[in-house]
């Protein structure tokens, strides 16, 4: 089914706008990283190796859910698999690819992220480390596909982060906490002599449960 023109225009907008937050919130460096947003059976995604702020509404890029470019002339990102690949297996619509400079250095230390913070929760539990493989490969989407299990953000080992969400805003928010646990996990273990506590897993599950009602109550009639 086709897409609308206005819908794919507001989609776009909303695309490039979070990439170029990704690099204003410091997550990425230049062109590293990808973003991309699902519109029904069409996979918006930023092109490779494209500055974000030169970015409008003429180069819009999207590909069906096998990777063949549907709209635009712009190379996808080389990260086509490791988006595709989350779209097949998750109802997720957006997808975030970063390099966050604390969540990179966790990736080279653990196989998971230690649970110091209750917003593990909201990530669904500890964030796990994808093992190594190259940027771009099939085989980096199967190993992040495999550690996102029951989870939307992994670690991608000496490379970054991935998160997934319904909406971009929910999704960059996922970095966001990924990065700022990181940067917390880093900070409380380089205390010398001292090693930081860690939530056990009753103490994650009940905070899991309670995050399900945090914030405003959802929209319609009581
Ligand atoms: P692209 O510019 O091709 O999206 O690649 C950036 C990146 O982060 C690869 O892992
Ligand atoms: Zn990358």
């Amino acid at each position: 089914m086709q897409v609308h023109p206005d819908r794919l225009a507001a989609a776009w907008g909303e695309l490039v706008a979070t990439a170029r937050r990704t690099a204003a919130d410091g997550l990425v460096v230049g062109t590293s990283g990808n973003v991309s947003v699902r519109v029904r059976d069409l996979v918006l995604v930023t092109p490779s190796g494209v500055p974000y702020d030169r970015l409008g509404p003429a180069d819009t890029t999207a590909v069906d859910l096998d990777g063949r470019q549907i709209i635009g002339r712009l190379r996808p990102t080389s990260e086509l698999p490791l988006h595709l690949a989350v779209y097949r297996a998750t109802t997720a619509t957006a997808v975030v690819h970063t390099h966050a400079p604390h969540a990179t250095a966790v990736s080279t230390l653990v196989d998971v992220l230690p649970p110091v913070h209750y917003m593990a929760g909201a990530l669904g539990g500890p964030v796990r480390v994808a093992p190594y493989a190259p940027y771009g490969s099939d085989e980096l989407a199967a190993h992040a596909l495999t550690a996102l299990r029951d989870r939307s953000a992994v670690l991608l080992r000496n490379h970054g982060t991935l998160t997934h969400g319904t909406g971009l805003a929910q999704a960059l928010d996922r970095t966001a906490q990924l990065e700022w646990m990181c940067r917390v996990w880093l900070l409380a273990r380089s205390v010398p002599g001292l090693a930081p506590t860690l939530l056990s897993d009753v103490e994650l599950a009940d905070a899991t449960e309670r995050l399900r009602g945090y914030g405003q109550p959802a929209e319609g009639p009581a």
